[in-house]
């Protein structure tokens, strides 16, 4: 097995180390984020003061109809606009500074959830979203435009939509200076991002090496924590400012949060899935089934456009935060008698408590956008994932450990069960193992192998009449006289009491008997008990290989020649052709002769 550079799960000062680190970056980058020269002179608004899912007034038009409206009224961009209560839409005007003049110029402002057009004079300047189209817009989007040279002291006019009104008229970061300028604003403002996209693949590879290193069922979890960083990962680059500017494809970066935001429940049960047992387990099964389905029906209405992306969304809202209840219950349910389940409960279920607390935070506008604010979220999500990464780690370490114990102590057991204390041979539960594997050797090889029984001719007698301490005397002796003439084709095994099995690999019929005979010489002239000799019979058989041979055909010939050994006189090895030929000769006397 290879030796993961991984193996040993990072400490926890590795942990905090690696907070404070994206800690320090984050707020290096949020603290230098001033905005380039901000466009924070006078503003006026139109509020339309109906619904108006088109905004046809300027669609065709010429902006500048609008100017002598009565109703466009003076304000500043941090004022809260009271729009009538119907309204859905508003357009912004302010007048470019006539002083600035700029190398290549751009417009910079940010927009939350609100679709946006930019005229400069009455002319369209720039389509930030799909307007007309798609008119729910989620999420905080950063505008980069370009201005013609001759942009100074021209009105420039945002035409705004937002679903919610909270939303209506917020523009952020309106600034106008030099390309090169707005774009050193967006990277500082990334480089948290920057930071996390390194780490996070860091703690995905540190995960996979495990989960392949140690290739262990018992690795809970770490799919969970993939999935989860990974879906951050999505998260974080599709609210990236510069991918923004890279790829000019909003709705692309749009669509992946979006996707990712219905699969942000996946991972909890997934991770559920591992720790949870029994109908609880098979419950989650079928609610991480229900999620990707909401998944693959919103996937697909992005690609068919079938209008029901809307509807997908709020079911999946809705189903993961039951799905979040649920898995809660059953946790803690579980926690109460599992410690490994206990440990995780709290973590687990304040983390998605958190989530789903920002989320309502977030979609019923309690918390306000500030820049930064999602950047310092995903901190102590980071840390909380580092954490269950490494105490998973060492969880999986201390039972893999207990694991070896506990095969090292089923090991000795299994020894011990196989090894006959007083003769030091194999008892007869090797017997089945070392049959099947000399089955399979002679049937892939075509060679056969042998079995020989031994058996003390008259041992009851010698243990009546010297005591049953020298009975065993005389069977360890006997023992180490087969032994003798073992090598390493044989096992040797006590079938019990004073019978003895040998099995012999790669063994023909002959050489076999020959080595019961031997076996046999060797105790005739072994002088074991002074004033008694002391004998044994064999029966010998052998595997018929390609024929339909089994093993209990195999050690019933076996028995049936030691028998045989024994009714004719004892002290003596018959192989089980002889016992064929002799039948034969007592049943067909002519057809044997002939033979
Ligand atoms: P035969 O020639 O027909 O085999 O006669 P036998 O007396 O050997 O008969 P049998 O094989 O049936 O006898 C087995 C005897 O072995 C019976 C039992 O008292 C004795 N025996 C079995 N296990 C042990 C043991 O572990 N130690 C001792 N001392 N005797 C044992
Ligand atoms: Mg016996
Ligand atoms: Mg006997």
């Amino acid at each position: 097995m290879a030796v993961s550079v991984f193996s040993k799960a990072p400490g926890k000062v590795f942990v905090w180390l690696l907070a404070a680190l994206s800690l320090l970056l984050s707020w290096g980058a949020e603290g230098s984020s001033v905005d380039a020269m901000p466009l924070d002179g006078q503003w006026k608004y139109y509020d339309r003061g109906e619904i108006d899912p088109l905004l046809t007034t300027i669609t065709s038009g010429n902006v500048n109809l609008m100017y002598d409206d009565k109703r466009w009224i003076e304000c500043s961009l941090e004022d809260d606009f009271e729009f009538s209560p119907q309204s859905n839409g508003v357009i912004l005007s302010t007048r470019l500074p006539k002083i600035l003049r700029l190398n290549s110029p751009a417009l910079f402002f940010v927009t939350r959830n609100e679709a946006v057009r930019v005229y400069l004079d009455s002319e369209l300047l720039y389509d930030g979203q799909d307007f007309w189209r798609n008119r729910h817009v989620y999420g905080n989007r950063w505008h980069l435009v370009d201005l013609p040279d001759n942009y100074m002291g021209r009105q420039l006019t945002f035409q705004l939509y937002a679903e919610n009104q909270k939303d209506l008229g917020r523009l952020m970061h309106v600034s106008v200076d030099e390309g090169m300028v707005q774009m050193q604003q967006i990277f500082k403002h990334d480089g948290f991002v920057y930071v996390l996209l390194p780490l996070s693949l860091i703690v995905i590879v540190i995960l996979m090496q495990h989960y392949w290193v140690n290739d262990s069922h018992s690795c809970v979890g770490h799919p969970f924590i993939i999935a989860f960083i990974l879906l951050c990962m999505v998260q974080a680059v599709a609210g990236m400012w510069s991918v923004l500017l890279v790829f000019d494809s909003m709705f692309f970066w749009y669509n992946a949060f979006m996707l990712s935001t219905l699969l942000m429940a996946v991972p909890l049960q997934l991770l559920a899935c591992n720790i949870l047992a029994g109908s609880a387990c098979k419950a989650v099964r079928m609610m991480l089934l229900v999620s990707m389905l909401l998944f693959v029906l919103a996937c697909a209405d992005e690609l068919l456009d079938m209008g029901l992306f809307e509807a997908v969304r709020v079911g999946s809202y809705w189903w993961s935060n039951l799905g979040l209840v649920v898995i809660s219950v059953f946790l803690y349910r579980q926690g109460r008698q599992d410690a490994y389940c206990r440990s995780l409960f709290w973590p687990i279920i304040a983390t998605a408590m958190a989530g789903l607390a920002i989320g309502i935070a977030w979609q019923y506008g309690v918390v306000d956008y500030q820049n930064g604010f999602s950047n310092l979220l995903v901190l102590p999500m980071l840390v909380y994932v580092i954490w269950l990464m490494c105490h998973m780690m060492a969880e999986e370490k201390r039972l893999s450990v207990e694991n070896q114990l506990l095969e090292q102590a089923v090991r000795v057991e299994k020894h011990k069960a196989q090894v006959d204390p007083l003769t030091r041979s194999f008892t007869r539960a090797k017997l089945e193992e070392t049959m099947e594997n000399a089955v399979e050797a002679a049937e892939a090889g075509g060679v056969s192998f042998a079995l020989l029984m031994f058996d003390l001719d008259k041992f009851k007698s010698i243990n009546d009449n010297y005591g049953h301490a020298m009975g065993d005397m005389v069977l360890v002796s006997f023992a180490n006289i087969i032994r003798h003439n073992l090598d390493a084709r044989h096992t040797f095994i006590r079938y019990g009491g004073e019978e003895f099995m040998v099995i012999c690999s790669q063994y023909g019929l002959e050489e076999a008997w020959q080595l019961a005979e031997q076996v046999r010489m060797d105790l005739e002239h072994a002088m074991i008990l002074e004033d008694r000799q002391i004998t044994c019979s064999a029966g010998v058989s052998c595997w018929h290989t390609g024929a339909e041979d089994t093993v209990q055909q195999l050690q019933k010939r076996a028995d049936d020649a030691l028998y045989y050994a024994k009714n004719n006189g004892r002290n003596r090895c018959i192989m089980e052709t002889e016992l064929l030929e002799k039948t034969l000769l007592e049943t067909h006397p002519s057809e044997a002769v002939t033979k």
